[in-house]
C-alpha cells in the first residue's frame, strides 16, 4: 500500500457535477435508454478530459453539455452522484470538503415555468428538490465514510435571475450542511447584463450570515475580485490567479488575508496561467505567504484528484511544508462553524504537528 504524504486533506474548491464518475453517466445512460454515443469509461474519458491547447475556460464548461443532459432530472443519478463523490473524497483521504454545484443545472422543473436547463424531459425535480436529495446523500456519506461534506450553492453567471432562488435555497438548507453561495459557470465579468441581481443575491446572503465565494480573476481580468469583494463581499476568491496583474489590489488581499482558491491543473487546462510554470501566480502567493488552498475543480474534465494536484504543485518546486500550510490555511478559511473548524485544526495538528498553527 503506498503512503499518502497528506494523510488529512481538506478541499474547498470542487464543482459536484464535474466529479461525477464516468461510470455513473454511462450506467445512467443506458438505464434510461437515451442515445449517448460513449459507450466506455475509455471513451467517454478521452471525449471530456481536455489535453492539447489551446486551452480555455470555455472549452473546458462546453464538456458539461456532453453529460449533464444524462444525469439532470435523474433522482437516482443525483443522489448517487453525490453518495459517491463522499467516497472518492474518503479515497484521497480528504477529510473535509465543500462541493459545489448549481441546482438549477440538475433540476427537470424550474419554479419559473421555464425550460430545463439540461433536462433531457420535464418532471417534478425542482432545484429545492435537488438540494434536498443532495444533502440526503452528503449526509449519508459523511457518515459512512467519516469525513465532513458542506454544500456551495451556485450561481450562473449568465442566469442572474435564478440568483435569488439560489440565496433562498442557501438559507433554507443552512441546517443542512449548505454554507455558501458562488458564481460559476463563467469567470466573473463586469460587463455581464443584470449583474445587479447577483450583486442582490450577495448581498442579502451576507445579510443572512451565508458565507460568500465568487470565481474571478481566473481567464477575467482582475477587476473582477474588485467587484467580488466590495459589491459582493466575498471572503473566498475562486481561482483569483489575476489579482497579481494589479498590485494595489494584491497588497489588499493579503493585508485582508483574503482565500484564494487555487487549482492548479485546471489553472492550465483554461488556459488562466502562463505556459510557464514558473511564472504560475502560485510561486508569488507563497513568496508572500497569500491564504490559499489547493483543489480540483472538475476532475471529470481534468482527470485529475487532488492527490495529483498536490503531486503537481511539488513538482512546480512547493516541498511537503508548503503544502501542509495550504491545508492548514484551508481549514482556517473554511466555511464550517467555529466549533467545526477548532475541531479540523485540532485533527490537522495531530496530523502535522503544531508548527503550522503560528500563522
Ligand atoms: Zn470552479
Amino acid at each position: 500500500m503506498s503512503t499518502d504524504h497528506f494523510p488529512y486533506k481538506i478541499e474547498l474548491h470542487v464543482h459536484l457535477d464535474g466529479a461525477i464518475r464516468t461510470e455513473t453517466i454511462i450506467e445512467t445512460a443506458k438505464r434510461r435508454d437515451i442515445h449517448f454515443p460513449w459507450k466506455t469509461i475509455q471513451e467517454l474519458k478521452s471525449h471530456l478530459v481536455v489535453t492539447s491547447p489551446p486551452y480555455t475556460l470555455q472549452a473546458l464548461l462546453e464538456k458539461f453539455k456532453t453529460f449533464m443532459p444524462v444525469v439532470a432530472g435523474d433522482r437516482d443519478a443525483i443522489y448517487k452522484l453525490a453518495y459517491d463523490f463522499c467516497e472518492d473524497s474518503r479515497l484521497h483521504n480528504v477529510y473535509y470538503v465543500e462541493a459545489r454545484y448549481s441546482p438549477q443545472l440538475f433540476a427537470n422543473k424550474m419554479t419559473n415555468g421555464d425550460k430545463p436547463p439540461f433536462a433531457l424531459t420535464e418532471g417534478d425535480i425542482t432545484p429545492r428538490e435537488v438540494v434536498s436529495i443532495i444533502c440526503d446523500a452528503f449526509e449519508k456519506g459523511s457518515k459512512d465514510f467519516g469525513i465532513i461534506v458542506k454544500s456551495i450553492l451556485c450561481c450562473v453567471e449568465h442566469v442572474p435571475e435564478w440568483s435569488n432562488e439560489v440565496v433562498d435555497l442557501c438559507q433554507e438548507f443552512q441546517s443542512r450542511g449548505v454554507v455558501a453561495i458562488d458564481i460559476a459557470c463563467g469567470d466573473l465579468d463586469p460587463e455581464v447584463p443584470n449583474k445587479e441581481l447577483h450583486t442582490r443575491a450577495f448581498q442579502q446572503a451576507s445579510k443572512l450570515g451565508i458565507h460568500r465565494t465568487v470565481h474571478a480573476g481566473e481567464s477575467g481580468p482582475a477587476e473582477g475580485i474588485k467587484l467580488a469583494l466590495d459589491e459582493m463581499h466575498a471572503e473566498r476568491i475562486g481561482h483569483g490567479y489575476k489579482v497579481v496583474d494589479d498590485p494595489d489590489l494584491y497588497e489588499r488581499c493579503r493585508k485582508e488575508n483574503i482565500h484564494f482558491e487555487v487549482c492548479p491543473l485546471s489553472s492550465v487546462k483554461t488556459g488562466s496561467v502562463p505556459d510557464d510554470l514558473n511564472k504560475h501566480p502560485l510561486h508569488r502567493f507563497i513568496d508572500d505567504d497569500v491564504n490559499f488552498s489547493i483543489s480540483t475543480d472538475d476532475p471529470i474534465v481534468l482527470d485529475n484528484d487532488l492527490t495529483s494536484d498536490y503531486k503537481m504543485v511539488m513538482e512546480m518546486g512547493l516541498d511537503k511544508d508548503h503544502v501542509i500550510a495550504t491545508i492548514f490555511h484551508a481549514a482556517r478559511s473554511c466555511f464550517a462553524s467555529p466549533e467545526e473548524k477548532e475541531q479540523i485544526l485540532a485533527d490537522l495538528v495531530k496530523v502535522y504537528g503544531d508548527k503550522f498553527m503560528k500563522m
